[in-house]
């Protein structure tokens, strides 16, 4: 078995065992294999043992892997800080958008989405552990974003992403995991139906799953330490 074939299958076992902890189905727990820095022939060996969805954090050496990789049928997730200049050629390549945390980036991708393709599925970044430097909106600017971003035509919101102010601290990690759990449930009393918490990555998924993430996003768990 690879070395990405062995790493894959004990995500999965984290992830079941994280579940069934937490009294929840592992099929309702979604896994992103983040690929970047990693190569094609990486992605394909993971598309070879039954991972579909993967995420990237830039754009051009996301599209290049997109465009080498157009004979598997993988859905792309752009995970990653978002510049003006860049919305075109994610609304082009990626099915999925998760690092939206401005208005005018996502009427940039509503107006960019081309029409011959399914709406681009959207995840709003929150910036939950308040660091000064990270990406992401403030809690408290949130569903007025969200707002925004509903009416938009081309895009489909989808739900809420976050990355968390690493620690080892598992208190920590729940605290912030459960605030967002937390931020998804007023927005969903707002009317506004989000079905996606994007949460929890190599190093805090247990803690993720148990707070209620439906979509997990795992790089060095599956593809090994980055270069
Ligand atoms: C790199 C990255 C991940 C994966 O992190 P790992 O620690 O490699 O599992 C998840 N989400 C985002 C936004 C990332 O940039």
């Amino acid at each position: 078995m690879s070395s990405i074939e062995l790493r894959l299958r004990a995500v999965r076992d984290r992830v079941a065992q994280a579940a069934a902890a937490a009294g929840r189905r592992p099929e309702d727990v979604d896994l992103i294999a983040v690929s970047k820095t990693f190569s094609p022939a990486d992605v394909r060996a993971a598309a070879a043992c039954g991972q579909r969805a993967f995420g990237e954090n830039y754009v051009q050496e996301g599209a290049r892997k997109v465009a080498a990789l157009s004979d598997l049928p993988l859905e792309w997730h752009f995970i990653g800080p978002i510049q003006s200049n860049k919305t075109r050629q994610i609304a082009e390549t990626f099915d999925w958008v998760q690092s939206v945390d401005r208005a005018k980036i996502a009427q940039r991708l509503a107006e960019q989405r081309p029409a011959h393709l399914p709406p681009l599925q959207l995840c709003v970044q929150v910036n939950v552990s308040g660091e000064a430097t990270k990406s992401g909106v403030e809690p408290a600017h949130l569903a007025e974003l969200i707002e925004q971003i509903a009416v938009l035509p081309r895009l489909t919101l989808r739900g809420l992403m976050a990355v968390p102010a690493p620690t080892s601290d598992l208190a920590v990690q729940r605290r912030q995991f459960s605030s967002m759990s937390e931020l998804r449930n007023d927005m969903c009393k707002r009317g506004f139906a989000l079905d996606t918490l994007s949460m929890g990555m190599s190093d805090d998924l247990e803690a993720a799953i148990a707070e209620g993430a439906t979509m997990i996003r795992v790089g060095r768990a599956i593809f090994g330490e980055r270069g």
